[in-house]
């Protein structure tokens, strides 16, 4: 699904955090947003997410060509994965898995033989196929990351957003699972959009990067491009560093 932001502005009491953001991410496209601590980027994720809304009367944001500016978060088919996303700790690997197609409207006719298809299905696809009886706390970071994000995807969302999924993560955990993120990606190529200050991982992972700061988008382009031609000294700074 194709993601369609045209003018939109935040302000939280009278300071402006967002000022006048456009942006069209295609169908299948994996887009990061990149910038300093402070630029927006998880503002901005969760207005696409529904979570909060932009200021009103200016702007738009459509999904695949329909409206869903004021929609709320549980009307848009959008998955999200936190970096402090909490599993319930009670629940196992499957159980959390399950749980949006317990609680959704639009998955209470789901017979549970096919609910559990879908748990197994996931827990394929994340590589986890033998942990599905055990509990959060057995589980390292990010395998739990892993899980959150097969608890995102179970109930069949048409973007995904990610918000510095592996930032709690150390160093080597976090380059398998960009590795992995990647490869995922590409077998199922669902759009995602995804936050994060790191520069190795935004371009490492991304095939379109956004710069983002002070609140503005200073420049989107693919790795290559902003490498090779930032277009101000704000990127090119932010890059060098
Ligand atoms: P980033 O994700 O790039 O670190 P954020 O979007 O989290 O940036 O925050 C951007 C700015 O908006 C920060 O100055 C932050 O303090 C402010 N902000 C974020 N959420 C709120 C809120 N709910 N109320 C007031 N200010 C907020």
């Amino acid at each position: 699904m194709s993601i369609h932001i045209e003018h939109i502005s935040k302000h939280f009491d009278r300071t402006s955090v967002l000022s006048d953001i456009s942006l069209d991410v295609n169908t299948g496209e994996l887009v990061a947003l990149l910038g300093p601590s402070g630029s927006g980027k998880t503002t901005l994720l969760r207005i696409i997410a529904g979570l909060e809304f932009p200021d009103e009367g200016k702007g738009k944001i459509n999904f695949h060509g329909s409206e869903v500016t004021y929609q709320s978060a549980y009307d848009r088919k959008a998955g999200f994965v936190f970096q402090h996303y909490a599993l319930f700790n009670h629940l196992t690997v499957a159980q959390n898995i399950e749980f949006g197609l317990k609680v959704k409207k639009r998955f209470e006719r789901l017979p549970k033989i096919k609910r559990k298809e879908i748990v197994t299905d996931l827990l394929e696809r994340i590589q986890l196929p033998e942990y599905s009886g055990r509990y959060p706390n057995q589980l390292s970071g990010g395998q739990r990351q892993r899980v959150a994000l097969a608890r995102a995807l179970a109930v069949n969302p048409q973007v995904l957003l990610l918000d510095e999924p592996f930032g709690a993560l150390d160093a080597k955990v976090r380059k398998e699972l960009r590795r992995w993120l990647r490869e995922f990606h590409d077998n199922i190529k669902l759009t995602t959009l995804f936050v994060t200050h790191d520069q190795d991982e935004a371009f490492e992972l991304a095939d379109r990067v956004v710069v983002l700061g002070q609140g503005e988008i200073q420049q989107v382009g693919t790795p290559d491009q902003l490498r090779d031609k930032p277009v101000n000294q704000f990127v090119s700074d932010f890059i060098e560093a």
